[in-house]
């Protein structure tokens, strides 16, 4: 169904990120990753994926909370494959803690990396985009882009910004072939969620399987977690003809969490 379609998806070197690369590869689509850490690996992975279709890959490391690199990274893309048609603004880092407690630092980088770097991403695809009348803009924002939770108020700031920005970047492309729309994973088991884990077994001295039901519990009332696999699935629903028209939504795939 992508065959010919260039996917550039941001922090798909890990979890989500890497599923959803997988998911379109498996559509044909060439992918450009991005995200830190070990590359070579994913990237294999990811032509696995779309090895039925011979697809091609690419990987650009910039950095999502530095503007500059952010702009390399688009401009490297569209020398190596012409043009990027899907955009998937996936890379994001969490922080745990109280407002009066939470360091400016994190704050600053919680915001450029969940929420800032998807603007710039966005403004540099769109003209391509506009001119070929047609693209997508799939942005990763979390159950946490439509409620809150405490601790959390960095990643649900941005969570909630990034549903905005969908919304305005669905209308300002209407009347065209390019769409904009927002995922709002509940909780999935990668290494941003482990570490969550982790801490609750540490400061609750109760072993981690415990820890994870307990997490379960506590918001998702499948008590099973979202899968990359489903997320990559939508992704690729919404890049499918059946999704032409679907513009601006914030769709969650969360076990019930946000129907309480
Ligand atoms: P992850 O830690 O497995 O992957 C994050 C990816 O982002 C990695 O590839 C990492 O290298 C990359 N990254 C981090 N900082 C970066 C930076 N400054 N520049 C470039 N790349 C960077 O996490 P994940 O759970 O797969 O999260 C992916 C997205 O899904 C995030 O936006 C996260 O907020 C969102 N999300 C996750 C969950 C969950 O339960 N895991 C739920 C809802 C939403």
């Amino acid at each position: 169904m992508l065959k010919g379609k260039t996917a550039l998806v941001t922090g798909s070197t890990s979890g989500i990120g890497l599923g959803i690369a997988k998911a379109l590869a498996a559509q044909g689509a060439n992918v450009v990753l991005n995200g830190f850490g070990d590359h070579a690996g994913p990237e294999d992975e990811v032509r696995q994926a779309g090895a039925a279709y011979g697809i091609s890959t690419a990987y650009h490391g910039a950095d999502m909370s530095k503007p500059a690199e952010i702009e390399d990274m688009m401009a490297f893309a569209a020398q190596t494959f012409g043009r990027v048609d899907i955009l998937v603004n996936n890379a994001g880092i969490q922080h745990v803690a109280r407002i009066e407690d939470f360091p400016v630092e994190k704050w600053n980088a919680i915001l450029a990396i969940n929420l800032t770097s998807a603007f710039h991403t966005t403004r540099l695809a769109l003209p391509a985009m506009q001119q070929a009348n047609w693209g997508r803009i799939i942005n990763v924002a979390s159950a946490h882009g439509l409620v809150a939770s405490a601790q959390k108020s960095a990643y649900v700031a941005a969570k909630h910004g990034i549903v905005g920005l969908t919304k305005v970047t669905a209308l300002e492309n209407a009347t065209s072939g390019v769409t904009c729309n927002a995922i709002c994973p509940g909780w999935v088991l990668t290494p941003l969620v482990q570490k969550q884990i982790d801490a609750r077994a540490a400061a609750e001295h109760i072993p981690v399987e415990q820890a994870k039901v307990e997490l379960l519990r506590e918001k998702e009332p499948s008590l099973e977690f979202t899968t990359p696999d489903e997320l990559g699935q939508l992704a690729v629903f919404f890049c499918s003809p059946a999704g032409n028209n679907v513009r601006g939504v914030a769709w969650n795939m969360d076990g019930g969490w946000v129907a309480q």
